[in-house]
């Protein structure tokens, strides 16, 4: 069983990020906790039919298999991006900044790549770190759980799915890029970074 986190109160009171698209998207972050803990009792119950019937088209066992990656990586990305909003954008600093100045050239370079990134992506934008280059990447999902990287670890998530912004600013998924710009705590982004170069 999983719980749901609790998120600072300033995401409710951010410019260009209205409190009520953050109230709505937050009960879809509940419901992916929900979803989790329910997919993982049921997992815990798979009879002997459900064995002698898995099946790569469809199957009980299956769709809990599947679904428990869509559901937990739900509550993953959501987590990040809730975690590192309601701050005050500005520029990002430490050893963070000299990284993304080595790997994108500046921060404004780093920022248009995430933004050309959200604009290119159906789900989720991730600047992860890939330990095997040393360098942080901009990636792209459709949905929660695609095109996973494996053996990167996230430091920063862009919901880009519609229910993040549409009620504000309808087909302009550009104009919230930059609010989620001007909203992000980058200390909080920061401290991601430095937990996984130790
Ligand atoms: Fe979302």
């Amino acid at each position: 069983m999983i719980q749901a986190k609790q998120f600072s109160d300033s995401i409710y009171t951010m410019s260009g990020i209205s409190k009520k698209t953050i109230e709505e998207h937050l009960k879809l972050y509940t419901g992916y906790i929900n979803k989790y803990n329910e997919i993982s009792e049921k997992l815990t119950l798979l009879t002997d039919d459900d064995f002698s019937k898995a099946n790569q088209v469809y199957s009980h066992v299956r769709a809990l298999k599947t679904e428990l990656s869509f559901a937990w990586n739900g509550v993953f990305n959501h987590e990040i991006y809730f975690a590192h909003l309601g701050g005050a954008g500005g520029m990002v600093s430490g050893a963070l900044s000299d990284q993304i100045t080595k790997d994108f050239g500046s921060f404004d370079s780093f920022k248009r790549d995430i933004k050309a990134s959200a604009l290119s992506a159906r789900g989720w934008v991730w600047t992860v770190w890939h330990p095997r280059e040393s360098k942080l990447i901009n990636h792209v999902g459709d949905t929660q759980n695609t095109y996973a990287f494996w053996g990167a670890t996230p430091i920063l998530a862009l919901d880009t799915y519609e229910h993040a912004y549409f009620a504000d600013y309808g087909v302009n998924r550009g104009q919230y890029v930059d609010s989620f710009f001007e909203n992000i705590q980058w200390d909080v982004v920061e401290k991601s970074f430095d937990a996984i170069q130790k």
